[in-house]
């Protein structure tokens, strides 16, 4: 499959299939943040409220709902621990289809727990990601099991874009959309279904400069890993793949501009948030807000939206973030 293979077609089944366990969740006008940047309007899509707290169930949900009745019956396998691995665990939870999450020791216990609460079977295998990783390898081809990949699939790229649906349906005259960036499921998707409805939508992917993974392929043409550091966005960490299919090209061919965020924006972002709007968000989500309040996106005039993708906060660190502000 190439970019051009995915049309509004099939975001538009991707938006019927996952309906029952996906819901369409508020986009709130955000007045301060267009008074402070000149903004006609801005819009909040509120994906920190989607079930599981992250909008990773939309695509997760794609995946899994199109497999064949034998796919299904044999199971999904995955190793995020993160919204990923939540999502794949909710989906299997909701629809009686066996997931396994695989994971590392060094996973806290608490988030095993939730993984395993929401419906996955979780092994817990090896003293890092890697040996988590081999174990994932190995069950899949010993128990036959689906790989449900985080962002370089087409159907998860799908589901993600169905954020836009509601987006542009709610608002169709919005003419900018800011949206995080990482591994780019929800970019690529998110700005594919926006062009196919709008093609002179401009579109923004907000990185951050501790791991701009997406950015540095850009540039390079290719898949290039860089060197992580710690991040208040822990969702936003980690590559495109090496063998990185789908999210680069499409990125390339449907993003107009992209921005880095630092870490001092997405504190304040996270705090505008809450201050403003009575939202706990995670670091990776508030990235979005960071670009409009930092000036790095200049937006006088226009009609924005800006996807606000989770809310997974670790409390204590969440806490001391915002407390700053106060
Ligand atoms: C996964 C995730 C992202 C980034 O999505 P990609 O498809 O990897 O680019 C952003 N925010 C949150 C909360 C996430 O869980």
């Amino acid at each position: 499959m190439s970019t051009t293979d995915l049309y509004l077609d099939d975001i538009l089944r991707a938006a019927r299939r996952i309906a029952g366990l996906v819901r369409e969740t508020p986009f709130v006008e955000a007045p301060v943040l267009a008074d402070e940047t000149g903004a006609s309007t801005v819009c909040l899509k509120l994906e920190s409220l989607q079930n599981t707290g992250a909008f990773k169930v939309r695509g997760a949900a794609n995946r899994i709902l199109s497999l064949t009745p034998e796919e299904k019956k044999r199971g999904v396998i995955t190793f995020s621990t993160g919204n990923h691995g939540k999502a794949v665990a909710y989906v299997a939870g909701r629809t009686g289809i066996p997931a396994v999450v695989c994971v590392s020791e060094h996973v806290p216990l608490y988030r095993v727990e939730l993984i395993r609460a929401l419906g996955a079977e979780v092994v817990v295998k090896g003293d890092s990601q890697d040996e988590a990783e081999a174990e994932y390898f190995r069950l899949r081809d010993e128990r036959g099991l689906v790989p449900v990949v985080p962002f370089d699939d087409p159907y998860i790229v799908a589901g993600q874009g169905t954020i836009s649906l509601e987006m542009l349906t709610a608002a169709p005259d919005l003419d900018t959309l800011l949206v995080p960036l990482s591994g780019g499921g929800l970019l690529a998707g998110v700005a594919r279904a926006a062009k196919l409805i709008n093609p002179k939508i401009r579109v923004v992917g907000v990185s951050i400069s501790q791991s701009p993974a997406m950015l540095e392929s850009l540039k390079a043409g290719h898949p290039v890993a860089v060197e992580e550091k710690d991040t208040l966005a822990d969702s936003l960490l980690g590559g495109i793949g090496v063998e990185n299919r789908y999210t680069l090209p499409i990125i390339r061919d449907h993003v107009d501009e992209h921005v880095l965020i630092d870490e001092p924006e997405i504190e304040k972002g996270m705090y505008y948030a809450l201050a403003r709007h009575s939202l706990v968000i995670e670091g990776s989500a508030a990235v979005g807000i960071a670009a409009l309040q930092s000036g790095k996106v200049s937006v006088r005039d226009r009609k924005v939206g800006i996807v606000l993708s989770g809310s997974s906060v670790d409390l204590p660190l969440y806490l001391s973030v915002v407390q700053k502000f106060v």
